[in-house]
């Protein structure tokens, strides 16, 4: 079943989008860059939606840099973004560790993942162990055949580890089944596009891993948990009605803006292709699709 024939693409001049809509939130990988190349005409896009006063903010499922490292990465590729603008998984991680008064617990986290949800939790001032540090470690199974695990893990973070390993699964195991840490993942992207050549396992795997060997559902903080248009919602008194979320993939996205009351416009500048938004087996609409946010400009042909 398809409700496709709603889906309108944004082809001519039109101002409606513009009209009905304050805030844009950019989903950030295939929309505003690709890998690591910025993509065509997007710092003028930006510059004329400021200029017209439409506030902005920049979501990203990738949990590998912290907020402060999208500042560095928008500042290489020459975009001057405030960091109050930008969101990553790994920020929503700490945030969700905020609003559940996770410090109150006095426990530690442990994390599976990359340095960004590290620096995250460094600035709220959350323990944790695992990342990094145990990425060349194997589980010990000697004579007494036990892994030891810290008793005081109260979380397990699970995020995107190009260091995964079975030493960190099992840990995140013992916590989560004898421990009762709760389950959390930044973010369920199957496949994600490391580099443009091809798609790669994305966080989906990692945490695929840690719900095959403890049966449980993690709490979800990345797209399109609610998470974080309720802390934008709430600390900036945004109305959702006003507010588009623009992205490139439809199950996190398009579907963050659909569940959220958001209106929502696919960009085929990513993942997504034409044919596949409008597939019958594609369920999930937004309300407008366009080659890039650039059309959201289009000038009126000559
Ligand atoms: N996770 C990882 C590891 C990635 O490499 C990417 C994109 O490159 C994503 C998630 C998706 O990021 P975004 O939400 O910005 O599209
Ligand atoms: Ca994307």
């Amino acid at each position: 079943q398809t409700n496709m024939a709603n889906v309108l693409k944004l082809s001519e001049p039109q101002s409606e989008l513009l009209d009905q809509v304050d805030v844009f939130i950019f989903d950030c990988d295939g929309v505003i860059w690709r890998g690591d190349s910025l993509i065509d005409g997007i710092p003028e896009t930006l510059e004329k939606l400021r200029k017209l006063g439409k506030k902005m903010f920049f979501v990203t499922n990738n949990s590998t840099k912290s907020r402060a490292g999208y500042k560095k990465k928008f500042d290489s590729l020459g975009l001057d973004i405030p960091p109050e603008e930008i969101f990553s998984s790994s920020f929503a991680a700490a945030a969700y560790l905020e609003q559940t008064k996770f410090k109150e617990t006095g426990k530690k986290i442990y994390v599976i993942g990359e340095v960004g949800i590290c620096e995250e939790l460094d600035l709220i001032g959350v323990p944790y162990i695992g990342g990094p540090a145990d990425s060349d470690k194997t589980p010990d199974m000697g004579p007494g055949g036990k892994l030891i695990v810290d008793e005081d893990v109260g979380g397990v973070i699970v995020g995107f580890d190009r260091n995964v390993n079975y030493y960190k699964i099992q840990y995140a195991q013992l916590c989560i089944n004898e421990g009762g840490a709760e389950f959390i993942a930044t973010n369920l992207d199957a496949v994600t596009h490391l580099t443009d050549a091809q798609e790669w396992a994305g966080n989906g795997s990692m945490v695929g891993a840690i719900k095959g060997c403890t049966g449980q559902e993690p709490t979800v903080v990345g797209k399109p948990s609610p998470l974080m248009i309720d802390y934008l919602a709430e600390k900036l008194g945004l109305d959702k009605g006003r507010i588009c979320m623009v992205g490139d993939r439809l199950d996190t996205d398009v579907l963050f803006g659909t569940d959220n009351g958001l209106k929502s416009v696919l960009v085929l500048s990513g993942v997504t292709t034409e044919e596949k938004l409008l597939s019958p087996e594609n369920t999930i609409t937004p309300d407008l699709y366009a080659d890039t946010i650039n059309d959201f400009f289009l000038e009126v042909p000559a």
